[in-house]
């Protein structure tokens, strides 16, 4: 279970790396205008913008964005953030397990899900 001050460095982080990801995606510029627009600073998610559109042209555009494997790392990473507003009590269990997927494990990669242990199970069994 992670504290405050914890669940809000995680936020930043996952909001640091969503930047990053819509920069390499070429995406940034027109998300903030998005963000603008919906006046939803916290998160005003892409793939959301994009269900809620709901056109094939869209549904093309989404198609092609988790096509890349940056485009599916933004998918985890606006999980991860929706995990975390609509759930912050359960933010940081292992969704196998239930265990504390650990503090440390989530500043390296905070779009993490599982602990280290069930996650080197399923890499073992894949
Ligand atoms: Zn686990």
């Amino acid at each position: 279970m992670l504290n405050k001050k914890q669940l809000s460095h995680i936020e930043k982080r996952l909001l640091e790396e969503r930047a990053r990801a819509l920069r390499s995606l070429g995406l940034f510029d027109q998300m903030a205008k998005a963000d603008r627009e919906s006046g939803d600073s916290d998160l005003s998610v892409y793939t959301d913008h994009m269900a809620d559109q709901g056109t094939e042209a869209m549904e093309r555009e989404k198609a092609a964005l988790f096509a890349t494997k940056e485009g599916r790392y933004l998918y985890r990473i606006e999980e991860a953030l929706r995990r975390l507003y609509n759930a912050p009590e359960n933010f940081g269990s292992c969704h196998t397990c239930g265990a504390d997927v650990g503090f440390e494990r989530l500043d390296a990669l905070p779009h993490a899900r599982y602990c280290i242990e069930c996650k080197v199970k399923e890499e073992e069994a894949a």
